[in-house]
């Protein structure tokens, strides 16, 4: 019998021949796994004693090298009976447990279940020019995300290493702790809840099995968008939490403003700086609008302040049909130079003493106190 490492016989320990290849150990250690683990065992010392002891033997005879050793000092020291064997890297079995991620099955089944998550939403500011934003663009951005760690795929452990057990909550994710007749039950620090621990870190995420990506993207921005319209790009947000779906990438727009057009809404307005005698007798002026010049005909009499709508010349409605229209204010501008003529015709107008009857009309109620 072979006699080391506290007499321990691995072989013995799963059950299995000397000869036996790594296929036969994992399928030996998963069954007496499952029948040991602590989950399946609640306060069972003599089945967690197994179970260490299980994965221990486990731990040995399923990596290549640490076999060997292990073969190597029973033929040297079995018989003798004083353990000079000691598996490299070897200083828990519950901190080592290696091969955990072949029986990951059997400990997720149990608390440290995490449930799917969606993904975190991710909001990206975008400017644009005015006429951009009416008529829509298709443009490149690059966003940073959070994504599964391409390297690890998510386990956050180094290429060719997996994450073990955590010793502390023995991959429960929980300490339990009596206290008279309650048992309470605390989240495991040295995991923090996950359940297992990592020994050697992924480069890319150290450890975190996430990793943050700057990747351009083009996205269409569609026309008629305005300040702080929000545009859903579906599954663009960061990646899921234990295989959830990712979450959704919002655009936010702000949109330039432009020397001559104000927009409200899908609306379009224009200030139109009109003489005096053009809006006394009217006329027909060129306009710029969203589409370029038009005519648009001043009735006579046109006051101070008045707004004419364009129906159909405002910007397009977002997710809508059809467009908004164009106000034009008309603004009536008092001229502050005039040459000799000019002063002459309006002193000529003024005799006509036109402010006295305004006045008399508007203040009319004022007299009667
Ligand atoms: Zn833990
Ligand atoms: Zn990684």
């Amino acid at each position: 019998m072979v006699n080391i490492l506290n007499g321990k016989d691995y072989y013995k320990i799963l059950g299995v021949s000397k000869d036996a290849n790594r296929n036969e150990v994992k399928k030996a250690y998963r069954k007496l796994a499952r029948k040991y683990h602590p989950d399946a065992n609640p306060n069972n010392k003599e089945a967690e004693e197994k179970f260490k002891k299980v994965s221990e033997a486990y731990e040995v005879l399923s990596d290549e090298k640490k076999r060997k050793e292990y073969d190597e000092a029973s033929r040297m020291f079995g018989q003798g009976g004083h353990g000079g064997f000691r598996p490299t890297g070897f200083e828990d079995i519950f901190a080592t447990g290696a091969g955990f991620s072949d029986v990951f099955d059997i400990f997720t089944q149990g608390r440290t279940t995490k449930r799917p998550e969606k993904g975190r939403d991710l909001y990206y500011n975008i400017r644009l020019s005015f006429f951009d934003a009416i008529r829509g663009v298709a443009t490149k951005i690059n966003v940073s995300r959070e994504n599964i760690c391409y390297q690890c795929g998510g386990s956050g452990a180094r290429q060719g290493t997996s994450p073990k057990m955590c010793p502390t909550c023995k991959g429960k994710g929980v300490i339990s702790q009596n206290q008279g007749f309650f048992s309470i039950n605390h989240p495991c620090e040295t995991c923090l809840s996950k359940g297992v621990v990592i020994d050697s870190p992924c480069l890319t995420c150290r450890g975190t099995g996430r990793a943050t990506e700057t990747k351009p993207l083009t996205i269409k921005i569609p026309a008629g968008v305005n300040n702080d319209s929000k545009i859903k790009i579906k599954n663009k947000g960061e990646a899921g939490i234990s295989g959830g779906p990712p979450g959704d990438l919002f655009i936010i727009t702000k949109v330039d403003s432009h020397p001559l057009f104000k927009r409200k809404k899908s609306d379009i307005y224009l200030d139109l700086p009109l003489s005096f005698s053009e809006a006394v007798l009217g006329t027909t002026v060129k306009i710029p609008t969203i589409d370029g010049f038009i005519s648009l005909k001043i009735p006579p009499r046109t006051q101070n302040g008045k707004i004419l709508r364009i129906k159909d010349k405002g910007a397009p409605k977002l997710g809508g049909e059809g467009r908004g229209d164009m106000y034009i204010v008309v603004n009536i501008v008092i001229p502050d130079k005039l040459n000799e003529k000019e002063e002459s015709l309006i002193k000529e107008l003024s005799d006509f003493n036109e402010g006295e009857k305004i006045r008399k009309d508007v203040f009319k109620s004022g007299e009667q106190r």
